[in-house]
């Protein structure tokens, strides 16, 4: 089985604060890389740690919407991103959005913000990464009329076919994870139908919204294949054909991630050839 691509994650979380090192070690198995999200000022830092430390993660960056608060009361944070966001392995702006169930801080103050960081990925090529919890007309709304012009990817989507239709003419990908293994959510297998097969790609939201039937369990990248077994019968496709697919979408997604993983394997090639003259020196020369 070919390994698959974990597009979003959030490995910094409390919950991982043991053993994040060991269980990104451990996924290497199942996983090829991960994008780990950092989504306010104390987390995009962790994020940026943790890409530095492990060869399998990459990050992406931006002010969650209950996080926009630190945005309010601090505009330089704005910069502060914008600078942030041009580190190495950093591939998208992300998660931002609207979160209108908890409402906090006030709608307006997150949509302000989640057009301005629409507008700096776009200032910076970059694809956006959308949070949209109870807030379907505002994000769409905002979306038709504030174009990401690098791309979006809609995290964890959680609303129905109707919704699928109108951000088609957006072009963007779709998060499927855990939740779309949970057996009362009829209406999202019924989505994912509708989803254009070029824009699905696989996530975790780890430690969040593992799938059945480790739902009480915390999530990790190695659970994401209890997901692409449960797609097998929506898509009516194999494990490894839905590996396929959604790994060349996600690099779809983060064409920065096409760039970095053809760096790597070129200098994977030099590496080779170095080694391989080193050996045709000491037989030639034996
Ligand atoms: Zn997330």
């Amino acid at each position: 089985m070919e390994k698959y691509i974990d597009t979003h994650a959030h490995y910094n979380h409390n919950r991982f604060k043991n053993d994040a090192d060991e269980i990104l070690e451990k996924i290497k198995e199942s996983t090829k890389l991960v994008i780990n999200c950092g989504t306010n000022t104390e987390e995009i830092n962790s994020t940026l740690d943790l890409v530095k430390k492990h060869d399998n993660v990459y990050g992406i960056l931006g002010f969650f919407p209950v996080d926009t608060i630190e945005l309010e009361t601090n505009v330089n944070n704005l910069a502060w991103l914008e600078e942030k966001l041009g580190y190495e392995k950093i591939i998208g702006l992300g998660e931002i959005g609207l979160d209108y169930h908890w409402n906090k801080p006030d709608r307006q103050i997150q949509k302000k913000w989640f057009i301005q960081q629409i507008e700096l990925a776009n200032k910076l090529h970059l694809p956006i990464c959308i949070h949209s919890r109870d807030a379907e007309e505002d994000t769409i709304d905002i979306l038709l009329n504030n174009r990401p012009e690098y791309g979006c990817i809609i995290h964890c989507y959680s609303y129905g076919p109707r919704t699928v239709n109108k951000l088609n003419r957006i072009g963007a990908f779709y998060g499927v994870g855990g939740t779309s293994t949970y057996k009362n959510n009829t209406l999202l297998r019924t989505a994912i139908k509708k989803m254009p097969r070029d824009k699905i790609i696989l996530e975790t939201d780890a430690p969040y919204l593992t799938p059945e039937p480790n739902r009480r369990m915390r999530n990790d990248s190695s659970k994401i294949i209890d997901t692409i077994k449960n797609l097998e019968t929506i898509l009516d496709l194999s494990t490894d054909e839905i590996i396929e697919l959604t790994n060349k979408n996600a690099l779809n997604a983060y064409p920065l991630l096409q760039k970095y993983l053809s760096w790597k394997r070129l200098w994977a090639f030099s590496f080779f050839l170095i080694n391989y003259r080193n050996i045709l020196n000491v037989i030639l020369f034996m």
